[in-house]
C-alpha cells in the first residue's frame, strides 16, 4: 500500500456503533480537524454533521463526519495533504476515503433530476432519490499519467515537465484527465500528443494510487519515445525537458505514484534493463 490507499487492517462497515473509543475524521471544508497534539480526535469530541461510519481499523470503530461550525479550543485544521508523515500511513489511507466520503455527502443533498432532498441506498456508499428513483456514486475521476523515457542504461533520459502550480523548480511526470469514451491507452497517447507534442509507444501499465484531493485514481503508465520535438501546451506545461535519469531536478515526494514511476525507471536504468526495450521498436 502507499500513503493514500486503504489499508488492508481497514474493514469497511455502512452500520456502527458511535463508541467512546471511536476515530473520528472530521473535515472543515477539505480540512482535517486533528486535536492540538495533531492527533486523531477520539469519542464524538467535536460538533458534527453528515457523519458516515466508515468501519473498523485495526479493531477500532472509525466514523467521517463534517465539522459543525468553527474549530474549536483544543483542536486545529489543516488540508489533508499536510498530514504525510505527522498520521501513520493507514490514518492517511482512511482519511482519504473519509475525506472524499464526506464531500460526496456536502455536493450531493438534492437530486440532480428532480431536486428532491437525497437519501442513503442501503447499499454501497451511493444515495437515492425517494422521489424519481436517481442513484448517485460518490465520483472516482481516473487520470492517466505517463513517464516518457528514451536511451540505454545509465544514458537513459526521462521526459519530465512543470506546470504553473507546481513548487519551484518541481518536474514530474505528465498527467491528465480521462474524458468519456476514452480508454485509458487514448488518454495517456493523447495527454502527451497535447502537453508536449511528442509521440509515444510501449505503453506499459505500471501502478495506480488513489489520491484523494478531491477524487481522483491516478493510473501510472510507463512508455518510450517514438519521435516529435518537445512543444509545451500553453497555459498547461510551464517547461518540458529531457532529464538524464543520472541529473534528475526536483521531483514530487515519495509517497506520489509520479515519484514511484520515476524510480521504477531510475532503477530499471541504473541496475540493468527490466526488459532490454530501452529503444522504441520502431526506431530500431
Ligand atoms: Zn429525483
Amino acid at each position: 500500500m502507499s500513503a493514500t490507499d486503504l489499508p488492508d487492517s481497514f474493514v469497511s462497515a455502512r452500520t456502527l456503533t458511535p463508541a467512546a473509543d471511536a476515530v473520528w475524521f472530521v473535515f472543515d471544508g477539505h480540512r482535517i480537524v486533528l486535536t492540538d497534539d495533531r492527533t486523531l480526535p477520539t469519542g464524538p469530541a467535536l460538533p458534527m454533521v453528515d457523519v458516515v461510519p466508515l468501519g473498523t481499523l485495526d479493531g477500532t470503530p472509525v466514523f467521517a463526519a463534517g465539522l459543525d461550525g468553527d474549530v474549536p479550543a483544543g483542536f486545529a485544521s489543516n488540508p489533508l495533504r499536510a498530514n504525510f508523515g505527522t498520521l501513520s500511513d493507514a490514518q492517511m489511507g482512511v482519511a482519504g476515503y473519509a475525506a472524499q466520503l464526506v464531500d460526496f455527502i456536502r455536493t450531493h443533498r438534492y437530486c440532480g433530476r428532480c431536486a428532491t432532498p437525497l437519501l442513503e441506498s442501503g447499499h454501497e456508499r451511493s444515495r437515492t432519490c425517494p422521489k424519481c428513483g436517481l442513484t448517485v456514486y460518490p465520483r472516482v475521476a481516473p487520470v492517466a499519467m505517463v513517464l516518457i523515457r528514451r536511451g540505454e542504461g545509465a544514458a537513459t533520459e526521462l521526459l519530465l515537465a512543470r506546470g504553473p502550480q507546481f513548487a519551484p523548480g518541481m518536474y514530474s511526470a505528465l498527467a491528465g484527465f480521462v474524458e468519456p469514451s476514452e480508454t485509458l491507452e487514448q488518454a495517456a497517447h493523447r495527454e502527451v500528443r497535447e502537453e508536449v507534442g511528442v509521440t509515444i509507444t510501449g505503453l506499459t501499465y505500471a501502478l495506480s494510487q488513489p489520491w484523494p484531493f478531491p477524487h481522483s485514481l491516478m493510473m501510472g503508465f510507463d512508455a518510450l519515445y517514438a519521435g516529435g520535438k518537445i512543444v509545451p501546451q500553453p497555459g498547461e506545461i510551464e517547461d518540458a525537458r529531457w532529464f538524464p535519469v543520472t541529473e534528475l531536478p526536483l521531483v514530487p515526494p515519495p509517497f506520489s505514484i509520479a515519484r514511484q514511476l520515476i524510480d521504477l525507471a531510475v532503477e530499471r536504468a541504473l541496475n540493468g534493463a527490466v526488459d532490454g526495450s530501452g529503444t522504441p521498436p520502431d526506431m530500431a
